[in-house]
């Protein structure tokens, strides 16, 4: 029997013969019609003319008209970081279908990004993602990171280093996916970050009972002091992203499940960006993927997590999708720390990291979360490098004061600042060569005027306490701007500025002295 239903199913996203350089790729659009509940969007992928049904391992997420695919790159059934291919898309619903190439084109830049997973002198290099003592489940039903049946972990509560490995290669492609996705949205193409090679094993020296003992900012100097002596610290076009693989969650058996109260139960933990490194601790790897093909299942489960036995950091939620889209939240927001961003008071540089779910799913249900308060900036002592010294620091308390819902969008988003400085970062871009100097960008105290030798592309105006941009300038890169005048009426013993050129220099200027 024909269907009679007109569906007319159209991309949001993409066009036909994008050229997508980063290995996962989200397909999202509209559908215009359903008609029979037993009809699924289906995506096929060819390549030399074998169609090949992808919708089962890729997980289409359809509701209210709007479906999203996420789809990875694949060479013979492995994913590869360097091939080129050229996939034709066909997306189906009953009568229905679009079809579109996507040619894969994997960025090539000298700045790019390592992961890292730490391990500590005296430890075994396991994540624990429960306590010592407890043994049996490690992931929630649902979800599935880990051992297959259902979701029964192997007994001892912990990973080994090379599922933690797998966990962070997989979710920095995603991240690259979302940056790319992000930026695109921001009407700059799909910039991203281009990673230098899958995880590697970090031996430091930080003994592990010492390593628990310490404060975030002292394992982020600790670490970055190491990082940057070590054979990996010779390249300035390197920046670094690492998570610290004996974080610890001693449970909470006074019932005070406030965010104040696990946080000081969970040891050798960090969420802390700048400079050339992103430091993070493995204490939500429970709740993390380490197969593309249970990304969305993680992003969907909403079983609650068991707080005596799990850290929780969820914004509320308590679900395991929740602490997933949190703590992986945290990493785009730290991450876009070392790509020079300040805070903002919207956005992932704001209040709306908790949101990444949204990006890859479609919210059936809407979740009402209280505002985040971004917490005094502190400085690091002991700094290792110039390259290293900016540091930022979060510090999670809570509103409860409802966020207000973006319409339309994904509630996750850079805002236009950011997306600025992520646009012309050396990091993010295809045109930067090996050996690229940097313009000098100088100031006039007395006249308050930012002066560059290559036109200057974004100015902003931040609190020094706590990075947050009060104001910023934009200008057209046609016009040439090689100098600025900032704003008479800025208390600069409170403010400092932050510039960057079209080059992709970045200087932090203060005015007060
Ligand atoms: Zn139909
Ligand atoms: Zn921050």
């Amino acid at each position: 029997m024909c269907c009679v239903v007109p569906h007319v199913i159209e991309l949001t996203n993409l066009t036909n013969n994008s050229v997508i350089n980063h290995e996962f790729l989200l397909i999202k659009g509209k559908l215009s019609k359903t008609c029979s509940p037993d009809k699924q969007i289906q995506l096929k992928s060819s390549r030399n003319g074998h169609h090949k049904l992808v919708s089962q391992e890729s997980r289409v997420s359809v509701a209210n008209g709007e479906f999203k695919i996420l789809y990875r790159f694949q060479a013979c059934g492995e994913a590869t970081g360097a091939m080129k291919v050229t996939e034709e898309f066909i997306v189906s619903y009953c009568s229905a279908s679009i079809k579109f190439k996507c040619h894969y084109r994997p960025q090539e830049n000298p700045y790019k990004i390592q992961p890292f997973y730490i391990i500590c002198k005296g430890h075994d290099g396991s994540f624990n993602s429960t306590t010592a003592e407890s043994s049996g489940r490690r992931v929630g039903g649902g979800g599935g990171s880990f051992g297959g049946g259902g979701g029964v972990g192997s007994g001892n509560g912990s990973g080994s280093a090379s599922e933690a490995c797998a966990i962070i290669d997989l979710n920095m492609k995603l991240l690259q996916c979302l940056y790319a996705e992000k930026l695109n949205e921001s009407g700059f193409g799909r910039r991203t970050f281009v990673l230098k090679s899958r995880c590697q094993i970090f031996k430091s020296n930080l003994d592990v009972e010492e390593a628990l003992k310490l404060s975030q900012e002292e394992l982020w100097n600790k670490f970055a002091y190491e990082i940057i002596n070590s054979e990996h610290g010779n390249d300035p076009k390197v920046k670094f992203v690492a998570f610290i693989g004996c974080t610890k969650y001693e449970p909470i058996t006074d019932g005070d499940f406030s965010y104040e109260n696990i946080k000081r139960h969970i040891k050798g933990n960090a969420a802390l960006g700048g400079g050339g490194l992103a430091l993070f601790g493995s204490g939500f790897f429970y709740s993390w993927p380490s197969k593309f093909e249970d990304i969305i299942d993680c992003f969907e489960n909403n079983e609650k997590v068991d707080l005596e036995r799990f850290a929780d950091d969820s914004n509320y939620r308590r679900t395991y999708s929740g602490v997933y889209a949190t703590s992986l939240g945290a990493v785009c927001h730290e991450i876009g720390h070392i790509f020079d961003l300040g805070h903002t008071n919207d956005g992932v540089m704001g209040n709306g990291f908790d949101y990444l779910n949204r990006v890859f799913t479609i919210d059936k249900l809407t979740e009402s979360l209280p505002d985040r308060i971004i917490g005094p900036q502190t400085q690091p002592t002991d700094v290792p490098s110039v390259r290293f010294t900016k540091i930022k620091r979060d510090q999670n308390r809570f509103l409860e004061k409802y966020h207000e819902q973006k319409s339309g969008g994904d509630s996750f988003f850079f805002t236009r600042n950011c997306a600025i400085i992520l646009a012309y970062n050396r990091w993010l871009r295809n045109d930067c060569k090996d050996d690229m100097k940097n313009a000098r960008i100088t100031q006039e105290k007395d006249n308050l005027l930012v002066m560059a030798s290559s036109p200057l592309k974004l100015i902003e105006i931040r609190c020094t306490a706590d990075s947050l941009v009060s104001d910023y300038f934009e200008f057209a890169k046609e016009k040439f701007t090689y100098e600025f005048a900032l704003p008479k009426d800025i208390d600069y013993t409170k403010h400092h500025v932050f510039a960057i050129c079209i080059d992709g220099t970045t200087k932090r200027l203060d005015f007060d002295s």
